[in-house]
């Protein structure tokens, strides 16, 4: 007698419905998506015991109507393609018609629909375990309903965390697919509380009001690089309400998980993020449909890229050449809203230890005041009286005074401008150590005794194809046969790591991202404390003419907004805040 035999349709669903719906918020993204593929301009969500009990979906979309009801919920019906060539123009969200049938095999669904021309609408649902069809009153659009998630399947329900737990994955993909679709009026309420209302808005102030800050302390960037098309906006102050999803990425309007983009975002702000916190970011990548696969895992939130490494090239520059701005250009740094931000007003300030006796001048190496523009004194005393004009008056302003051995006081037109000194020049070592790096021949330290190692053939074949890269980098590699290298020289830099590890980084990156990333960022941490320990240390005096130099310094400086570390290098103190904390005008 044989084994083998065909799985029923109910077994197949639910087999299928495990490869898409995880959790009460996988059924979340797929609801959304479909309102979204609807065309409506009002989505809004409901749900009750982060969604375990219930999930409701209304959109003002195109509707279902009642012939197609049924189909909506068979296995593979989609009105969103014909063939597999549909999917080069696919625009829609869905395309492998299997969300509803999923949903339905592991809960209660229903769904109410009209379509806006038709005068009734029609409601679906299963009684007796088959699926019935009637009129029913309806608003146009489309109402789907879930409940009972997971019911016939208790193993799975085991795996959901707590209701709160659950509440924040909800709470994430909502906000996730309200963020890139800003055009559109959002609602989320939560066992009968509204906890998101976002009228149709552009993505910025979305974004913004996202993390609980203006606007205008939002960078923004948007470019087009060959045929890569990105936009993308991050906090760039420290007042931002950190969220628990820090990183919302789209390809062609898809939430999308991908370590070739999480990575290029990790680099380019590794040199700002304090503390090596992620950053908040939004970040939307458009892109041929020809040049990348969607159609990867039911999910739709994996991709391939046809060329990893130039999507990681295109988004890595264009958020380091917007990061790496000298100090003062292009963004605020202002110390708002003075009495709810009072803790990270502390926590600019309270970095370092103040010591209100100037005891000990500790030795420095000398400040190079070579590139001191010779400000006029006078100048810098009273900018008001004088009447300068803003434009005459650089962004970081001129020195008054300094504040306990350890900040710049200077005055610009907005008010006061602090400068925390040690942040400040710290960077501006820095960037002098990397300029230095890459404009001189890099120094090799021979190896009395050279390193020999075998690679397999793929390894053996990225070092052939970069060997003029590693050897720029400082390594001094010969082939001694087909499969063995011999490390005859490193960077004297970095002479101190394990060349034979540090070596096999630098070819794992180089197949993964195409470029040495590893190595790049301890050379980087290398040369952070090399400038950490030479910079101006707290209690310093400092004569005017140097603080002047240490400012405009600071505003040639690329990331001269932050230290090494990340933490800020200044911040503005506004004439109007200051009115506020003297109660002017009130
Ligand atoms: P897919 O989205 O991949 O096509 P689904 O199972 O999610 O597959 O949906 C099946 C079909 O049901 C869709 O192709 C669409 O025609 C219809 N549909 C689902 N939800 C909606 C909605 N909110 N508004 C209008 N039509 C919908
Ligand atoms: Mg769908």
């Amino acid at each position: 007698m044989g084994i083998i035999a065909q799985l029923s349709d109910v077994v197949i669903d639910q087999i299928a419905a495990g490869e898409i719906i995880e959790r009460p918020s996988s059924v979340i993204k797929e609801l959304l998506e479909n309102s979204v593929d609807s065309g409506a301009n009002t989505i809004s969500l409901h749900i009750a015991d982060g969604g375990t009990t219930r999930i409701e979906v209304c959109d003002n979309g195109a509707g279902i109507e009642s012939e197609d009801l049924p189909l909506s919920v068979a296995r593979h019906t989609t009105s969103k393609i014909k063939s597999i060539t549909d999917l080069n123009k696919c625009l829609t969200h869905g395309f492998r018609g299997e969300a509803l049938a999923a949903i339905a095999s592991v809960s209660n669904l229903v769904i109410i629909s009209r379509k806006s021309n038709d005068s009734k609408g029609s409601r679906l649902e299963k009684i007796d375990n088959q699926w019935v069809c009637c009129p029913s009153p309806a608003s146009s659009g489309t109402n789907v309903i879930i409940e009972k998630l997971f019911f016939k399947i208790p193993a799975r329900k085991r795996f959901l965390k707590s209701k709160a737990t659950e509440f924040t994955h909800c709470k994430n993909t909502f906000l996730q697919t309200a963020l890139v679709h800003s055009h559109i009026n959002w609602k989320f309420n939560s066992n009968g509380k509204e906890i998101l209302n976002l009228p149709a808005e552009n993505i910025l102030d979305r974004f913004a009001n996202i993390c609980r800050v203006p606007s205008n302390t939002l960078k923004e960037v948007k470019k087009s690089i060959g045929p890569i098309k990105i936009h993308a906006c991050f906090p760039f102050s420290s007042n931002e309400k950190k969220l628990s999803n820090k990183q919302f990425v789209y390809v062609n309007g898809r939430v999308i998980k991908n370590r070739t983009i999480a990575h290029a975002i990790k680099t380019a702000f590794e040199e700002i993020n304090h503390g090596g916190q992620e950053t908040n970011i939004f970040l939307s990548i458009l892109i041929p449909n020809e040049l990348v696969d969607f159609n990867v895992h039911p999910c739709k939130t994996e991709v391939r890229f046809k060329d990893n490494s130039a999507v990681y090239e295109v988004v890595y520059n264009t958020l380091k050449n917007t990061i790496n701005r000298p100090a003062g250009e292009n963004y605020t740094n202002e110390i708002i809203n003075l009495d709810s931000h009072q803790k990270n007003i502390s926590d600019v300030f309270a970095t370092e230890k103040i010591n209100p006796e100037i005891k000990s001048i500790i030795k420095q190496k000398d400040l190079d005041l070579e590139n001191f523009s010779g400000l006029d004194e006078k100048k810098v005393t009273n900018l008001k009286s004088e009447n300068l004009s803003s434009n005459q008056i650089p962004p970081l302003g001129f020195a008054l005074a300094q504040l306990h051995g350890i900040y710049i006081l200077a005055e610009n037109s907005e008010g006061l401008i602090i400068v925390d000194i040690h942040a400040g020049h710290e960077r501006i070592l820095f960037e002098e150590y990397k300029k230095n790096i890459e404009s001189k021949e890099i120094q090799i330290q021979k190896l009395i005794s050279p390193i020999r190692l075998e690679l397999d053939d793929d390894e053996i074949e990225i070092f052939d194809t970069n060997s003029i890269l590693v050897s720029n980098l400082g390594f001094d590699v010969v082939k001694v046969s087909s499969n063995w290298l011999s490390i005859e020289g490193v960077p004297a830099l970095t002479k101190n790591l394990n060349s034979k590890i540090t070596f096999l980084e630098i070819i794992e990156d180089l197949s993964k991202f195409g470029r040495a990333e590893t190595y790049e960022s301890k050379l980087l941490k290398f040369l952070g404390n090399l400038a950490c320990k030479s910079a101006i240390k707290a209690n310093r005096i400092m004569t005017i003419p140097e603080m002047n130099s240490i400012l405009r310094s600071m505003e040639r400086t690329d990331y001269g907004g932050k230290c090494n570390h990340g933490r800020p290098s200044w911040a503005q103190l506004s004439i109007t805040n200051i009115d506020k904390i003297f109660l002017r005008g009130k």
